[in-house]
């Protein structure tokens, strides 16, 4: 038969666990030079969903009449979804009732124009991670500029004036 004292134990086991635990995780210390530096992180790009991925990276065209920002008319500037690249001012945007948001000019040389493997149409893309956009068209006199980016909604962002505008990511392509 057991005589020991059964408070004595749980306080003696408790003393135990609760003072050698912080000495072992607090006692560490690296020796010198082996500290961690702040590395750089690598830098990726914004994540994307299913749907956007299959836009802006498969160069995919989202269902007409349906992009978040078709109708969108506050002041502010429309940034690329993947890299935060800053694509298009809403001053050059305009309702061209094509089904996308239509721009008639773009922001600085943001915006690259590649020949389209259709061999027919011009495909834009961002220049920074050339990430799809969609297609540019001349000549349809909707503007006095004569231009249409004519831009899957789903491959901008938008950022509203006076709003924080997000770093741009740039990845070191290799
Ligand atoms: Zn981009």
């Amino acid at each position: 038969m057991w005589r020991g004292n059964p408070t004595f134990r749980r306080v003696h086991y408790n003393q135990i666990s609760i003072n050698t635990q912080p000495l072992r995780i607090f006692s560490f210390k690296a020796p010198e030079g082996l500290e961690k530096k702040d590395e750089p992180k690598p830098k990726r790009y914004n994540y994307l969903s299913t749907e956007e991925m299959r836009v802006i990276l498969l160069k995919g065209t989202e269902w007409p009449g349906t992009g978040a920002l078709l109708d969108n008319k506050s002041p502010g500037t429309y940034i690329c979804r993947q890299c935060n690249s800053p694509l298009y001012k809403s001053s050059q945007k305009f309702e061209s009732g094509c089904g996308w948001p239509a721009f008639d000019d773009q922001i600085a040389q943001n915006v690259l124009r590649l020949r389209d493997e259709d061999g027919r149409r011009v495909e834009i893309v961002c220049a920074n991670c050339e990430g799809h956009l969609g297609h540019v068209f001349e000549g349809e006199r909707f503007t006095e500029k004569n231009t249409r980016h004519c831009v899957n909604s789903i491959s901008m962002s938008f950022v509203g004036e006076g709003e924080d505008m997000p770093e741009v990511i740039k990845v070191d392509k290799k």
